[in-house]
């Protein structure tokens, strides 16, 4: 039997192969388009064949593509476009299933010369589909983002979690110490709450807490970082607030709470909170220190009656 033409069949598999395949000779002339790239972009070989991909394709990024072709022809080496980059070089229709957000074929494209006696006679350009794989990533890249996510917030508030939290005063505390820039830590706890979940359940205990952390997230807005610390326990971090401006901040946050009546399914109910203040200042030598001191103004806040404000000991 008579071998196939090697050129012949490589025509063939250029016809053939899932991949879009081009190639443009020094004045951009189409010298090369496979029919992966007719069915795409509606151009068929026959038109393309001898016009400038500038001209046949006006949308095309003209400054950034001659320069490929440029350096290619100049470099005589390839070079690579990814669709992070460069989501795609001709806005194909996609065809898969599973496409993410995506509305267009997201495309890697990889540019190679075509050497013929030491010199590069044509730039090829392969055009790869990868839209699914971009699908993937981009999964991939939400559920990480999720996760991180989930791993900073409390489930059943939304709020910042503890670590986080901690996190972020460590920070803060680091900025002070370079700048002197001051801030404040209010900690502010339920009043008798166990009474609510002993008389109204544990659930009726849970939606006060979630209607609790949207009120105070509400009332403090961008001025503050707000978490829950601990059960019914909630930190606030206020940035460029002394402690006067602790105090009254934690006045509000204690009257947005106690003027807001709770409305439950079958119940509505006031609840209050105590609110402990410290500032940092020269002496709270740490971070553990500044929190301690606003722990101590809550119990201070507590011992003296509940739903009240009080300043941790260096600054009453
Ligand atoms: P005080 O005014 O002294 O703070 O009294 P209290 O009853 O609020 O104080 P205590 O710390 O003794 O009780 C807190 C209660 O909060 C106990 C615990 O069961 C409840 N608690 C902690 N976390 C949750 C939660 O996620 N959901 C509910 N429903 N209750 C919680
Ligand atoms: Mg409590
Ligand atoms: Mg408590």
């Amino acid at each position: 039997m008579e071998m196939p033409d090697t050129a012949r069949l490589a025509e063939l598999a250029l016809e053939r192969v899932q991949l879009g395949i081009f190639a443009v000779d020094r004045d951009y002339r189409i010298v090369m388009w496979n029919r992966f790239m007719s069915e795409h972009s509606g151009v068929c070989a026959e038109a393309a064949r001898g016009r400038s991909i500038f001209e046949c394709f006006p949308d095309l990024p003209h400054a950034w593509l001659k320069r490929k072709f440029d350096t290619v022809f100049l470099l005589h080496s390839g070079s690579f476009s990814s669709w992070q980059h460069r989501p795609w070089l001709l806005p194909f229709e996609h065809d898969c299933p599973i496409t993410g957000s995506f509305d267009r074929m997201q495309q890697d494209c990889a540019f190679m010369p075509l050497m013929e006696d030491g010199q590069v006679v044509a730039v090829c350009v392969t055009i790869a589909d990868v839209t699914e794989l971009a699908a993937a990533w981009r999964e991939k890249e939400a559920a990480l983002e999720a996760l991180r996510d989930s791993s900073e917030r409390d489930a059943l508030t939304g709020l910042f979690n503890r670590r986080y939290i901690i996190r972020r005063l460590e920070g803060e505390y680091r900025a002070w110490q370079a700048s002197g820039e001051v801030f404040s830590v209010l900690l502010f706890d339920i009043d008798h709450f166990k009474h609510v979940n002993d008389t109204y359940g544990h659930p009726a205990g849970d939606a006060v807490l979630r209607r609790i952390a949207a009120t105070v997230a509400d009332e403090i807005g961008d001025t503050g970082v707000l978490a829950r610390y601990g059960g019914e326990e909630f930190m606030v971090i206020l940035p460029h607030c002394d402690p006067a401006g602790s105090r009254a901040a934690g006045e509000r946050i204690r009257q947005a709470i106690a003027g807001d009546g709770i409305v439950l399914p079958d119940v509505r109910l006031s609840v209050t909170v105590s609110v402990g203040c410290a500032t940092v200042r020269e002496g709270a030598a740490s971070v553990e220190l500044l929190v301690e001191e606003a722990d101590h103004a809550l119990y201070a806040a507590k011992r003296g009656g509940r739903n009240r404000v009080a300043m941790a000991v260096a600054h009453a």
